[in-house]
């Protein structure tokens, strides 16, 4: 039988985090959880928990009888509210795990002579322990995400979410010093076209008419800057309907920011100056800066990737030129047929690779994942190496990698030919897989390494619809050196668009934006959109450009994926009070969901399931 109560008839007088020896013979309140009962027959002791810690209660017949007997009935979960007295801990029952933690409660009990009980746990527990010890216990991430409000009593979870407060505490903070304004702009609008799908809302007024949630506040944010706001930033929540990926979310939040007046030198400095002091306060790190910048077309040549992880170097080296007069047929035709023979070269490789099957073993893999060209020289000597394709290769050729590679016994170089963007692509991909396995990167190591990546390309082709896709978003201003390009050769027009990159993820992308409607009608023009689709989709945009818009810029770092990385987690998941799964679901309130009928009918909807 649960008592029916209003509430607790004494006050919360502390945490269970404070009290230590200074409040030895105090008379306090606490009030929490009870993480765990030890009945030792004549006393019994709980470990009571809330938000800041633990402190251990200890029930003695002998201080209050009737608190002793209610006692018996606590278990897990209960919630309490315990009056008594601060006590030193006999050195038998001292925490000494709390006290090397520097946990100050660990010297101290309490005595209680009042207890009440707030409310029982009645239901079984589907977390089996909330402690750290219990981390290793965990359910499944679907049970914890059905019960979130019990996974998130975990101490890990409260602090990762006291991080993710702080840090966007700390960007407020900074960026109001430096004169930005918070402005909130519109969840019901039109589309905001940032590459994903839109979420529908139907509008019950406007029968068979829908708004779209925003992608991001892109188009407001360049409307303030028409307006004169000149500095304005938002902690801003985007809804991006994407074909499910690992570690994204439906709803996604970021630090949406914009600027007039500038060119992408000040959107450096003022992002730099912001990590810097975010870093600072939370983590009391000091952040090398400025950022090391590199080119899109570098990242890419030399990484593989555009966001390339430079905590460690290992990079792509291109070997073509060592195989143009081969007598290896396959590499004589790669070569012919303007394909390329690239690689990464393992200094001391053989350390990790130490045996001729581990080398082959990771060649099967790659096969499984469909890379089937890639091959590895183990290196006995300057000149010399074993290989599966050693049998094909002349002096000529071990002459010229040699000279390149500068190679020594025990190095390893892994070898991948043909289609450029291709071949690229999964040398990025090795170089991961690469470092991963010979430990170059630890996440322990909390380290932090910040990079921009510039001059993206304007567009790339859309060889599905036969078209040019913007690389950012249509609003992206050109490099005005390349500007020219637009008419002659789009593909080759480079953008003023750049990407911070931390860690080997994008971390935020930005622009500079066109600010005149001639060039923006032209980028529409040139990404399909006819004179009438961009009349009617962004003529707002297009209008508000005539009345004097300034020049401006902005980007918009990710808060989830920063504060995942500064807390050291795996997912975004883990820094996002209430996610949806890997599905896109929300297993706690069990949505999507279908509609009643009447519902429905008030928007003058009908749902007809098409596969
Ligand atoms: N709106 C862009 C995005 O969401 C960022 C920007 O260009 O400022 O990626």
């Amino acid at each position: 039988m649960i008592e029916i109560r209003s509430g607790s008839i004494f006050k919360k007088t502390h945490s269970c985090g404070e009290l230590s020896l200074k409040n030895k013979g105090e008379t306090i309140v606490l009030q929490g959880w009870v993480q765990s009962r030890r009945d030792l027959g004549g006393l019994i002791f709980i470990d009571l928990r809330d938000r800041e810690g633990i402190t251990q209660i200890v029930f003695n017949p002998q201080v209050s009888s009737d608190a002793h007997k209610k006692a018996q009935e606590l278990s897990r979960e209960y919630v309490v509210s315990v009056k008594g007295k601060v006590s030193e801990r006999s050195p038998e029952t001292k925490n000494f795990k709390f006290i090397t933690q520097e946990i100050k409660t660990g010297e101290i009990e309490i005595l209680c002579d009042e207890l009440e009980i707030l409310n029982p746990c009645i239901s079984n527990f589907p977390i089996s322990r909330l402690d750290e010890e219990g981390e290793r216990f965990l359910p499944g991430e679907d049970m914890r995400l059905k019960y979130r409000y019990l996974d998130l009593r975990r101490k890990k979870m409260f602090e990762n979410l006291k991080l993710r407060h702080k840090v966007v505490k700390g960007i407020r903070d900074f960026l109001d010093q430096e004169g930005f304004l918070e402005v909130e702009t519109p969840m019901l609008i039109r589309t905001t076209p940032e590459g994903a799908r839109d979420y529908l809302v139907p509008s019950r007024l406007h029968p068979g008419k829908f708004y779209a949630l925003p992608q991001s506040p892109q188009l407001f944010k360049q409307l303030l800057m028409v307006a004169g706001f000149e500095k304005y930033f938002q902690i801003a929540r985007c809804m991006r309907d994407e074909d499910l990926r690992s570690d994204r979310q439906p709803e996604f939040t970021q630090l949406d920011l914009e600027m007039s007046f500038i060119t992408r030198e000040d959107i450096f400095s003022v992002i730099e100056r912001l990590f810097h002091y975010v870093f600072k306060t939370i983590l009391n790190q000091d952040l090398p800066v400025p950022f090391p910048r590199l080119t899109y077309a570098d990242a890419m040549r030399k990484y593989g990737t555009d966001k390339p992880d430079l905590r460690f170097d290992l990079q792509i080296q291109d070997f073509t030129d060592c195989f143009y007069k081969t007598g290896f047929k396959i590499y004589e035709d790669i070569t012919a047929s303007k394909g390329v023979i690239q690689g990464i070269h393992l200094k001391n490789g053989a350390q990790e690779f130490s045996s001729r099957s581990k080398l082959d073993q990771l060649l099967e893999q790659w096969k499984l994942q469909g890379i089937k060209d890639m091959t590895y020289l183990s290196w006995t000597g300057s000149r010399e190496f074993r290989s599966p394709i050693g049998k094909h290769l002349g002096d000529g050729e071990k002459e010229k990698l040699g000279e390149k590679l500068n190679p020594g016994e025990g190095d390893i170089t892994f070898i991948l030919s043909g289609d450029p963007e291709r071949t690229l692509e999964s040398l990025g991909k090795l170089r991961l897989e690469l470092a991963a396995r010979l430990k170059l990167v630890s996440k322990e190591e909390k380290k932090f390494h910040f990079s921009w990546v510039l001059d993206f390309p304007m567009f790339f082709w859309n060889e599905e619809e036969k078209r040019l896709d913007p690389a950012h978003h249509p609003f992206t201003s050109p490099l005005p050196e390349d500007i020219g390009l637009l008419d002659s050769n789009p593909l080759q027009c480079r953008a003023n668009a750049y990407d911070l990159v931390l860690n080997g993820c994008e971390i935020a992308s930005g622009s500079i934006r066109i600010h005149q409607r001639p060039l923006q009608e032209k980028i529409f023009n040139l990404i399909g959109l006819s004179q009438e689709e961009a009349d009617a989709k962004f003529g707002f945009l297009l209008k508000a450009f005539e009345y004097g818009a300034p020049p401006h810029g902005g980007i918009a770092p990710g808060i989830d994926r920063l504060v995942m990385l500064l807390a050291g987690a795996d997912s975004i998941r883990e820094v996002i009070a209430f996610p949806k799964n890997q599905s896109a679901q929300d297993l706690m309130l069990g949505s999507p969901v279908e509609v009643p009928e009447k519902q429905l009918k008030e928007l003058s909807l009908k749902v007809e399931i098409s596969n």
